[in-house]
């Protein structure tokens, strides 16, 4: 049994994650929320969805609105709200802006569900899930990101396709930024449980190529579609379930890290996690030392915005995240 609000329903990631995350079968409740002024567009979604659970024949309870009091004895809080980039604009003045949606979701959030767990979908994501982390007031294993967690997906997916397997026989992993610093873990990677170094194939193997395209399919996908809605949506719903459902999966979210790779810590980024009803929890690992040095400048590179962002929001302390 479990309640999950959604914050930014009115948007298209979160409508398509609402409605995915409506088929777990532990949820007895939607909450589709939005900010002032969006109450009849989001009473207008709430009806649809109503009959399409009629449709299927599904039991749960829709509600929809922009009051506070909604979010009441919610386990899960996600956040989606945000303004999307515009052609030419910097990431550090897209992250300040969306800064100030999350930090004031994170705190309203902590004030209406103290119990609950928050999921960040926002972007960027990991320097979003630190926002939520610091405003939310909650402990780490209670908030994360969706992180490189679609990333991990699209990777699986092209390797599968190249080496002719079902993806079920491919584990694959991406760490580190939800964006051009991410880092594959190659040490990580087997099909059919056969470590992709050892494979004669290997040689060939173009790694290099798939994860430039990894980094590119949402604009991609965005440049032809509008929006990148369905991957995320299942990715959203799939990180949704393996928490709810106390699943203990080991999946690539943002998470705020101490020492669990490699004594780098002190910050939000992509890493493997067990995901349980409790939250989030960062799996020590070790890995190559190129993957160590690729993640390192991962970590530098969001640690430089995230200070900037905190500064911005007035956290004088902001270096610090708990
Ligand atoms: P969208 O369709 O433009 O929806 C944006 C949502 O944010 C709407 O609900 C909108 O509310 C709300 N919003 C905009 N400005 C706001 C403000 N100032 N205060 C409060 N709410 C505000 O965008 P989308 O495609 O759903 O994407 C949403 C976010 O998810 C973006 O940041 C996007 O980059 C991110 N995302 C992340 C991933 C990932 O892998 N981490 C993947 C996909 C998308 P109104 O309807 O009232 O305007």
């Amino acid at each position: 049994m479990a309640k999950v609000t959604v914050i930014g329903a009115s948007g298209k990631v979160g409508q398509s994650a609402a409605y995915a995350i409506s088929r777990i079968p532990y949820v007895t409740e939607i909450v589709l929320f939005g900010r002032e002024g969006g109450e009849e567009l989001l009473e207008g979604l709430k009806w649809d969805f109503v009959d399409a659970f009629a449709a299927v024949g599904r039991r749960i309870r829709v509600t929809s609105g922009t009051h506070p009091s909604l979010i009441k004895h919610s386990d899960m809080v996600i956040i989606s709200s945000g303004v999307p980039r515009h052609t030419g604009q910097d990431r550090i003045d897209l992250a300040k802006k969306n800064a100030r949606i999350v930090a004031g979701y994170a705190e309203m959030a902590a004030e209406q569900a103290p119990d609950s767990i928050l999921f960040v979908v926002t972007n960027p994501v990991d320097i979003m899930t630190a926002v939520a982390l610091k405003h939310s007031g909650f402990p780490p294993s209670r908030v994360f990101g969706l992180g490189t967690h679609l990333d991990s997906m699209r990777l699986k997916s092209f390797i599968a396709q190249h080496f002719k397997v079902h993806v079920s026989e491919v584990h694959t992993r991406i760490i580190g930024e939800h964006g051009e610093s991410m880092v594959p873990l190659w040490s990580a990677t087997t099909i059919g449980g056969i470590q992709l170094k050892n494979l004669p194939e290997f040689r060939t193997f173009p790694g290099e190529d798939m994860i430039d395209w990894v980094k590119d399919a949402g604009h991609y996908i965005i440049e032809r579609s509008g929006a990148t809605i369905y991957g995320p949506a299942e990715a959203i719903a799939t990180l949704a379930r393996t928490v709810l459902g106390n699943e203990n999966r080991i999946l690539s979210v943002s998470a705020y890290i101490r020492c669990e790779v490699h004594d780098i810590g002190n910050i939000c980024i992509g890493v493997p996690a067990m995901l349980n009803r409790k939250g989030v929890f960062p799996i020590p690992i070790r890995i190559s030392p190129e993957e160590v040095d690729d993640f390192q400048s991962s970590v530098e590179k969001l640690r430089k915005v995230t200070d900037e962002v905190f500064e911005f929001l007035g956290n004088d302390e902001g270096k610090n995240l708990l």
